[in-house]
């Protein structure tokens, strides 16, 4: 499938003389959804070259990562394993439903259990408890799927000024920046509080892909609404009327807060007249039905 360019109209993009596309990642698949499909993609032919049958990975309990990894394992032949954070909550919410639905094995560890997800020790007890699978990183991010997200910026087939998109582990904004080699201004949009630290991260990350660094990118940490997967009547409310206007389906932890945060970035005259802005929809949409479940609120 493809992931087109939709260009979007407003009286506020038009008075400020800004063209807007949205990049629809959210299109490549229908159930491994926008840029986890592309961190996936070679970790998948890795996995496959090591002639491993099972894929293992972590989450929480609503993560776009996880549900993406049970469809991937599905589509392409793998026994899949999940090491969910925190306690099984039955019945299911509908991404751990899914998960399921699609095959992966659920396996619940306390949080501080989970913080080790990282560790050396824990990993390989992992391996050993769960016969060897491939290990795939929190949210997916590794130096293959660096080289996945390369290709969101190779399939623009256009020129234009300026990249956003949504950070969670900043993997797919490390894999923008590299496939870019220096070009244009690419800015990311944390999800979370505090996302300057994610600076650092994403550093290393390109360093480890390519051995490279670049200065042509930066952190727009004003748009977390309180935090990850925390949300405010304003963005809710931004949420449903963009829907309307532009047709076009959001999410609240990653996307809505990214377009939210660029409209206003627009409105207060960030970017110079006449620039070409291309916002990347990474996808995300399953988290919806969890979303209403929790908050009994419509998204
Ligand atoms: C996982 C996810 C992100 C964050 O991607 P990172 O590579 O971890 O920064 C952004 N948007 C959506 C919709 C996601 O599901």
């Amino acid at each position: 499938m493809e992931a087109p360019l939709q260009q979007l109209h407003s009286p506020l993009l038009d008075k400020r003389g800004i063209a807007l596309w949205v990049k629809r990642e959210d299109l490549l698949h229908p159930t491994i959804s926008g840029n986890k499909w592309r961190k996936l993609k070679y970790n998948l032919q890795e996995a496959k070259r090591l002639r491993h049958d099972t894929l293992l990975t972590f989450g929480g309990a609503y993560s776009n990562h996880i549900a993406a990894v049970a469809a991937a394992g599905q589509e392409f032949g793998f026994r899949t394993i999940g090491i969910i954070r925190g306690e099984e909550h039955l019945p299911l919410n509908p991404t751990l439903e899914f998960a399921t639905a699609a095959g992966m094995a659920l396996h619940y560890v306390s949080r501080e259990a989970y913080r080790q997800k990282t560790d050396v020790d824990f990993l390989e007890q992992l391996s050993q408890q769960f016969a060897q699978p491939y290990i795939i990183p929190e949210g997916g991010t590794n130096a293959l799927a660096l080289k996945g997200c390369t290709e969101i910026v190779s399939d623009i087939p256009m020129e234009y000024d300026y990249i956003c998109c949504a950070c969670g582990t900043g993997g797919t904004l490390a894999g923008i920046i590299a496939g870019l080699e220096g070009k244009r201004q690419v800015l990311g949009f944390p999800a979370l509080k505090g996302g300057g630290f994610l600076e650092k991260e994403i550093e290393q990350l390109i360093e480890s892909y390519n051995g490279q660094h670049f200065a042509n990118w930066r952190l727009i940490t004003d748009y977390h609404f309180g935090g990850y997967a925390k949300v405010k009547p304003e963005l809710l409310n931004f949420m449903r009327d963009f829907q309307i206007e532009h047709q076009l389906p959001v999410e609240p932890i990653y996307t809505g807060k990214l377009l939210y945060g660029l409209m206003d970035l627009i409105q207060k005259g960030h970017f110079p007249r006449g620039s070409r802005v291309i916002a990347v929809h990474t996808g995300g949409l399953q988290g919806n039905a969890g979303f209403r479940e929790r908050l009994g609120i419509e998204v």
